[in-house]
C-alpha cells in the first residue's frame, strides 16, 4: 500500500480536485484505491453524492474509542463510489469538532496509520484529502502519508499559504523519525495572465528541486465535474486538466520513494 497526502494551509488551491483526479486515474489502471476525506467541510464526500451532514459512517468514527482502533472498524467505514476501483472513506462535518483536541492525548495522531494499516491488503493507494487547518486530522494525514503532495495556486497569496505549509511540515516531522518527502504542484495555472506565470517563475527560483516540473492549467472542467459528481477519466482526451494530472502522477510513480515499512500497525 502506497499512502500520499494532498495538504495544504490555504483553501481552494485544487486539493480536493487533486484527489479525485489522481484516485481516479490510479482506479482507471486497475489499482484498488481509497479517498479518505479529512476536511470536516467534506466537499470530496460531496463529490460522491454523500452529505456530510448527515453521513452515518465516517472518519469520525474512528476518532471516538480513545485512540484505539478496534479491528474492523475501518473497513466498515468504506463505501463505493460508482467509481470501479475507487472507493472512499467519507468525512462527517463532526469533524469539525476534533480540531480543539489535543494531538498528544492518547495516541490521537497515529488514528489514521493504525486505521490503515488494517486495510493494508486491500488496497493498493490511498489518497488523504485534507482541511486547511493545523489540527489532529492533518497530523494524522502526516504520520500515515509516505509522500506528501503541496497544491500550490499560482498567484502570490497563495505561495505565502506554501511557506506557513512547509514551516509546519517542518515542525511536525522534527517529531518523527523520518522526513516525509514532498512535492509542491503548481495549479489553476492561467499562461495568459502575468500573475501566473510570474508566480510560477518565483516558485520555480524559489523550490527547485520540491517543485513538479509542469503546473496544472485552469480548466473549467474540474468544475463541472465536482458539481456532477464525476470522475475526471484519462478517457477525456480534450480535458487538457486531465493531460497535465496524468504527467503528475507519473512522475509521483516514479519519483516518490519506496514505501516506508508498514507502521503503527
Ligand atoms: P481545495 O480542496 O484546495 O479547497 P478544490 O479542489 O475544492 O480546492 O478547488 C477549489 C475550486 O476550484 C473548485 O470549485 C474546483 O472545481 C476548482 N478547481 C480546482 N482545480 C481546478 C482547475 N485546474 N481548473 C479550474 N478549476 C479548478
Ligand atoms: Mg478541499
Amino acid at each position: 500500500m502506497r499512502i500520499w497526502a494532498v495538504a495544504n494551509q490555504k483553501g481552494g488551491v485544487g486539493k480536493t480536485t487533486t484527489v479525485v483526479t489522481l484516485g481516479g486515474l490510479l482506479a482507471e489502471r486497475g489499482k484498488r484505491v481509497l479517498v479518505v476525506d479529512l476536511d470536516p467541510h467534506g466537499s470530496l464526500t460531496s463529490w460522491f453524492g454523500l452529505d456530510p451532514d448527515t453521513v452515518q459512517r465516517s472518519v469520525f468514527g474512528l476518532f471516538q474509542n480513545q485512540g484505539r482502533v478496534p479491528e474492523g472498524l475501518p473497513a466498515s467505514l468504506v463505501t463505493e463510489t460508482g467509481c470501479p476501483g475507487l472507493s472512499l472513506m467519507p468525512a462527517s462535518t463532526a469533524l469539525a469538532t476534533l480540531e480543539r483536541r489535543l494531538v498528544g492525548a492518547e495516541g490521537m495522531g497515529l488514528i489514521i496509520s493504525r486505521a490503515l494499516a488494517q486495510l493494508w491488503d486491500d488496497f493498493d493507494y490511498v489518497i488523504l484529502d485534507n482541511t486547511p487547518s493545523l489540527g489532529v486530522l492533518m497530523v494524522n494525514a502526516l504520520a500515515a502519508a509516505q509522500h506528501l503532495v503541496i497544491p500550490v495556486q499560482t498567484e502570490f497569496l497563495a505561495i505565502k499559504g506554501l511557506e506557513r505549509m512547509l514551516h509546519t511540515l517542518q515542525m511536525i516531522m522534527r517529531s518523527q523519525k523520518n522526513a516525509l518527502p514532498y512535492t509542491i504542484v503548481p495549479t489553476l495555472f492561467d499562461r495568459r495572465t502575468q500573475a501566473s506565470v510570474k508566480s510560477l517563475n518565483l516558485l520555480r527560483k524559489t523550490y527547485g528541486d520540491s517543485l513538479w516540473r509542469f503546473a496544472i492549467p485552469v480548466d473549467t472542467k474540474f468544475r463541472d465535474a465536482s458539481q456532477a459528481g464525476v470522475v475526471p477519466s484519462a478517457l477525456d482526451t480534450q480535458t487538457h486538466g486531465v493531460r497535465a494530472y496524468t504527467h503528475l502522477l507519473n512522475d509521483l510513480l516514479a519519483h516518490s520513494e519506496i514505501p516506508r515499512e508498514r507502521r503503527h500497525g
